[in-house]
């Protein structure tokens, strides 16, 4: 199938055709061809895509269209089970299947840690069609009998190498023993490393698999650029990139302190920006996430953890003020630029005890990353 195929021919009803119309999306994107006919088809899918890629739709168009045609949802059940790996994630997902859902009768709702358990008790408890869940909350529902997995009829994993890497193993395993036999299995992923595909094994019967593309192309379109500087002139030179543009940054700090005091600095400094890591309540990430979407900061300091699965829309920039320890995490920090196919850059700041990081980086990504001079900053703001 060729990659400008429309919409119409993948075989979606007229609903949702005229919700998909209504977010201005022209052409599907290349993993929504390839999955949304073998989801449709009731075929276990496993896709390796990354988030920018159109994912979330690629699952949650299909599903919505075969819920159309089944019979209501009995109470305390779920009929399609979403689980993901951060709270940010579930409520983007939870957003995908309102927007997309706008037109067809479902009920959906997300649950998740680190807000009040017994509005989510009263939500499940009514029954749900689709439930969009982190695991560990799952299970506390689950234990306290106030949802069932027992008519479940689609699974979907997403980003499964994430949940593998914040340690849900054993919960996602403990979830699927309550799980009926006979169902359909959709998992995402942005790697397929053994691990995941030990995990797909257990899961998924004769998965059709999908590739949204060779892997890391959206390294391809983004504009990476790496300053080298002395670890305590960092602030100053990010400062320097930010106080000479009016984009908006994503900043990542490797760790929650160090996200603190960043935004400490540039808010001194007369940058407005807000901080998203693991230690600020769920009303606070909300809070930040929101000022940054609606523009009324500059910059989102976040962490790579918290930061994971954000959608903003046309993000222009990612700076990298540590670089990741682990090499794919920088795949997914530029990841939030660039996205569905919009220009973006990547610019990370690079100090010498970091040089062991970098060569892994580079090795992974097959290309050496472009060196800027700091002295330019300033003047010619580097494109
Ligand atoms: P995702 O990979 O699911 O995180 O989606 C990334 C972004 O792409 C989201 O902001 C979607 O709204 C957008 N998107 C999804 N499908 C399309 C499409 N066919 N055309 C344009 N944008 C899309």
């Amino acid at each position: 199938m060729s990659e400008t195929q429309q919409f119409i021919s993948l075989g979606l009803s007229d609903s949702l055709l005229s919700a998909i119309q209504a977010q201005g999306y022209t052409q599907p994107t290349p993993i929504q061809v390839k999955a949304i006919p073998a989801v449709l088809d009731g075929e276990d899918v496993m896709a390796a895509a990354q988030t920018g890629t159109g994912k979330t739709a690629a699952f949650v168009l299909p599903i919505l269209q075969k819920l159309g045609n089944s019979k209501p949802v009995a109470s305390g059940m779920v009929k399609v089970l979403i689980l993901v790996p951060t709270r940010e994630l579930a409520a983007q997902v939870l957003e995908s299947v309102t927007t997309y859902g706008d037109n067809e009768k479902i009920k959906a709702c997300a649950v998740f840690g680190g807000v009040n358990i017994n509005p989510q008790l009263q939500r499940v408890h009514k029954g749900v069609d689709i439930l969009v869940a982190t695991p560990g909350r799952l299970q506390d529902l689950i234990d306290r009998r106030a949802v069932s997995l027992q008519s479940l009829e689609i699974l979907v994993l997403d980003e499964a190498d994430r949940m593998l890497d914040m340690g849900f193993i054993h919960a996602i395993r403990k979830i699927l023993k309550l799980v009926p036999q006979r169902r359909q299995n959709l998992m995402f992923s942005a790697t397929f490393s053994p691990e995941i595909r030990n995990l797909a094994k257990t899961i998924c019967r004769n998965p059709v698999e999908v590739e949204s593309a060779p892997r890391n192309s959206a390294v391809e379109i983004i504009h990476q650029q790496l300053f080298e500087v002395n670890k305590e002139d960092k602030s100053g030179v990010l400062r320097s990139l930010l106080q000479g543009t009016t984009d908006q940054a994503l900043v990542f700090s490797r760790t929650k302190h160090g996200a603190n005091k960043l935004t400490k600095i540039l808010n001194k400094n007369n940058i407005m920006s807000s901080a998203l890591h693991g230690n600020k309540s769920q009303k606070q990430r909300t809070a930040a996430l929101d000022a940054f979407k609606q523009n009324r900061i500059q910059v989102l300091v976040a962490t790579d953890i918290a930061a994971r699965g954000i959608d903003i829309d046309l993000l222009p920039m990612v700076i990298n003020y540590d670089l990741p320890h682990v090499p794919e995490d920088y795949v997914h920090r530029i990841g939030r630029t660039g996205r569905a196919g919009a220009q973006g850059r990547a610019i990370s700041l690079v100090s010498s005890d970091e040089r062991k990081q970098l060569k892994a980086i580079e090795r992974l990504i097959k290309q050496s990353i472009s060196r800027g001079l700091v002295a330019e900053i300033g003047s010619a703001q580097p494109v």
